[in-house]
């Protein structure tokens, strides 16, 4: 067997020209969404990720705010500056990248955004909504993820899903994703004992773990469907992900790459909703 490639590049093309003229309509009605993004400190790959959000904006015809905030910026500063942003009515989605230098509270600082500006969906009030079943706004990763089962009409119901990873930018709300569409939802982590005889029963394996090559043939079903999350950089300065391609492509039904699969998906899941906050703020029907 030899797995179909997940094509989360060319989607999010596609996604994204809809999504251009879907701004382009709002702008016809005097709407001009805008989205603020806050970037603290010199991490390199913070720094690549929001150029990378600037250009698509760029694309888009969304207009982008960057504010970047030097590494030793106090919290009440941030705070402030996000409050800011809170009352600014040009300002549709804020943004705050992640991971925060470490002497900033990030649940104090996620927590100051207005939901009904939370395109990230991290806030504590948009994941609830998400436990709830009545999503706000939904984290732009696990959202992507979704979406790529969804073009490739991967039936979920009542299927296995294993999920490796549970921080709150991927894990957990995938997690419940999976689980709103009926499949059986199995939790990993670093602490998960006997890892291989729980993913090697997954027919649905998500990975977001952040280690270089991690999952190997011998650890998926033959023709499971196999999304890999993870973006690491190897010592040659390659990117890949947290799946060996190459070995498990040959046992699996489906495959995201890495780069080209769940990467593309998430910038184009931050601008539609992007869209989303700026249609909930002008009360356009949405
Ligand atoms: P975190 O570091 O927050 O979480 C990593 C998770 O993986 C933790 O839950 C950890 O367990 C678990 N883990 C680590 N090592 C192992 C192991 N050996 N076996 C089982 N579980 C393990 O990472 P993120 O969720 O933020 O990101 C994960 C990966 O996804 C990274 O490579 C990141 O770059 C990538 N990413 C990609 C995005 C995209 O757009 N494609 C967007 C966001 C992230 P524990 O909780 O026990 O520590």
């Amino acid at each position: 067997m030899k797995a179909e490639i997940l094509d989360g590049k060319n989607l999010a093309l596609k996604i994204k020209e809809e999504l251009k003229r879907e701004v382009q309509d709002l702008k016809n009605q005097g709407i001009n969404p805008c989205l603020a993004v806050v970037l603290v400190g010199e991490n390199k790959s913070s720094q690549k990720y929001v150029s990378f959000k600037e250009k698509t904006c760029k694309e888009l015809d969304i207009k982008s705010l960057v504010f970047r905030l030097p590494e030793n910026t106090e919290e009440t500063s941030l705070i402030k500056l996000i409050d800011e942003l809170n009352e600014n009515s040009q300002v549709n989605g804020i943004l705050i990248q992640l991971p925060l230098p470490k002497h900033l509270n990030q649940n104090k600082v996620l927590e100051r955004i207005s939901p009904f500006k939370d395109v990230d969906g991290f806030t504590p009030f948009c994941l609830g909504r998400l436990l709830i079943d009545s999503p706000l706004f939904i984290p732009c990763t696990p959202k992507g993820v979704i979406r790529i089962l969804d073009e490739y009409k991967i039936n979920l119901e009542g299927k296995q899903a294993v999920v490796i990873g549970r921080s709150i930018i991927v894990g957990k709300p995938l997690s419940l994703l999976l689980l709103k569409r009926n499949a059986t939802v199995t939790m990993c982590h670093s602490k998960t004992m006997n890892l291989q005889d729980i993913t090697k029963k997954a027919d649905i394996l998500c990975v977001a773990i952040g280690r270089e090559k991690f999952i190997t043939s011998n650890m998926i079903k033959k023709g499971a469907v196999v999304i890999d999350i993870g973006i690491n950089v190897t010592a040659s300065g390659k990117v890949v992900g947290d799946v060996n391609f190459d070995d498990v492509k040959e046992k699996a039904s489906y495959i995201t790459p890495v780069p080209g699969g769940v990467g593309p998906m998430t910038i184009a899941m931050l601008m539609e909703n992007t869209i989303h906050a700026a249609k909930l703020q002008q009360r356009v029907a949405i």
